[in-house]
């Protein structure tokens, strides 16, 4: 979601976005949407957009803060129009202001485009050299800190104005990309939606009302389409281009690319909603079978499972569901504050943790307790839980992790720390 040299890495860990559209004709599309983000919002919380077209016009209203501090009814109500393209974003303090926020409208030959981008691309100094991006100088505006999902949609229109039709346009313009891009585009005449030739973060579609009704919804993850009453179809596979337009019957398929699948694994493991479905299964259930098959590899004597929430709650319950310890609840979260990762200091993360998290003391006394957690990065959440809970007057302590340890740093979107700061990588397991 923004442009950083792959040698500097930022201090924290940086979450995926939200995408969600919507085509629906003859309905408010601008609440579909703002439902949907709703939905999404734990995939970003910095800002927010939502661009309606309403014929050939678009309106786009984006701002810094959470959806529901970003849109209100009168807001919706100003919005009319037949599809939405929708965004809820994360990004690093440099880069987080409401000019980067999306969705990105962009005029071309052909009329405006409204693109909202989820993921990193890692050829962003290339890119800007092909596109000529620094030697442009749009109504006065310095675009030098524009970042990749800017690129794509300067991709985008610049392809259109050299002559190219939309989907041979879009399809030119992803060819152009490396890196992760889940991508919801509208146009004047369709909707698309596009994901790399890996599908490195999600990207799902269903419809609304009957099928055949041709209304059709775009979702990060499938919890964005419980949430406005749409069914799923099917993922936007890996290096698949999807357009949908008003009266036709079913989308327009075709891949512009050939690639192997690797969808981000801290989809699974951490970042998307457990009650979103990933191959068929929710999250729910894949979280709780892999803590079933951890309490099998890493058996411990204990009187008591705790999971820490959100994340590691299912993995737990799976542990103890297979080991027949007694799951209980442990810790307390104070669902008011974000996520630990935005502090900016180790230290203030530090503190965060304190903040977030509260052991109660009455169930772990005296209790010999594992704790189950969906992963360790830093190691900074797992220490200060250990010594909350001894604090707490645990006997013991265990600790068992549901994912693989990490290693290496991410450049696709999630930007978990430099290599040195990856407590797995200093330390032999
Ligand atoms: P750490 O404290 O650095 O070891 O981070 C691990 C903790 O952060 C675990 O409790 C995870 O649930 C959570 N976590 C894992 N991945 C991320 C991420 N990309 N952003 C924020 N938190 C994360």
């Amino acid at each position: 979601m923004k442009v950083a040299p792959l040698t500097v890495r930022p201090d924290r860990m940086e979450e995926a976005c939200g995408v969600f559209a919507v085509l629906a004709p003859g309905e408010q599309v601008a609440s579909l949407c703002y439902f949907g983000l709703y939905a999404l919002q734990h995939r970003g919380q910095e800002s927010a957009g939502i661009a309606v077209f309403d014929g050939d016009k678009v309106r786009l209203h984006k701002n810094m803060g959470l959806v529901s501090q970003v849109f209100d009814q009168n807001v919706l109500e100003l919005m009319p129009g037949d599809r939405a393209v929708g965004h809820t974003r994360y990004s690093t303090t440099g880069s987080s202001k409401v000019c980067n926020a999306q969705p990105l409208v962009f005029m071309t030959r052909l009329g405006p485009f409204a693109l909202a981008h989820n993921g990193n691309l890692v050829n962003t100094a290339e890119l800007r050299k092909q596109l000529l991006v620094d030697k442009l100088n749009i109504n006065g505006l310095d675009i030098n800190s524009s970042g990749d999902s800017e690129l794509i949609a300067f991709a985008l229109q610049q392809a259109v104005n050299s002559g190219m039709a939309w989907d041979e346009a879009i399809k030119a313009a992803a060819a152009q990309c490396k890196g992760a891009f889940s991508l919801a585009i509208s146009t004047p005449e369709a909707l698309y939606a596009l994901r790399d030739g890996h599908g490195l973060r999600p990207l799902v579609f269903g419809h609304l009302g009957e099928s055949g009704s041709a209304a059709w919804v775009v979702s990060s993850e499938t919890c964005g389409l419980d949430i406005v009453g749409a069914h799923f179809d099917d993922d936007v596979a890996p290096g698949e281009l999807v357009r949908f337009k008003a009266g036709e019957d079913h989308p327009f398929r075709s891949r512009w690319c050939e690639e192997t699948p690797k969808l981000c694994v801290f989809e699974l493991i951490y970042f998307a909603r457990p009650d979103s479905r990933f191959f068929g299964e929710s999250l729910y259930s894949y979280r709780r079978r892999i803590g079933q098959r951890l309490a099998q590899e890493s058996p411990v004597e204990a009187d008591l499972v705790i999971g820490v929430p959100d994340s590691g709650i299912p993995a737990a319950i799976g542990f103890s569901q297979s080991s027949g310890i007694p799951f209980g609840d442990g810790l307390i979260k104070n669902r008011y504050v974000g996520r630990t990762f935005i502090q900016p200091t180790q230290a203030m993360r530090e503190a965060g943790i304190r903040v977030k998290l509260n052991p109660l003391r009455d169930v772990i006394e005296g209790q010999r307790i594992v704790v189950v957690d969906d992963s360790i990065v830093r190691g900074t959440t797992s220490r200060k839980l250990v010594q909350a809970f001894r604090e707490a007057g645990a006997k013991e302590v265990h600790m068992r992790i549901s994912s693989p340890p990490v290693t290496h740093p991410c450049f696709y979107g999630i930007d978990t720390d430099s290599q040195d700061q990856l407590i797995a990588a200093r330390f032999n397991l």
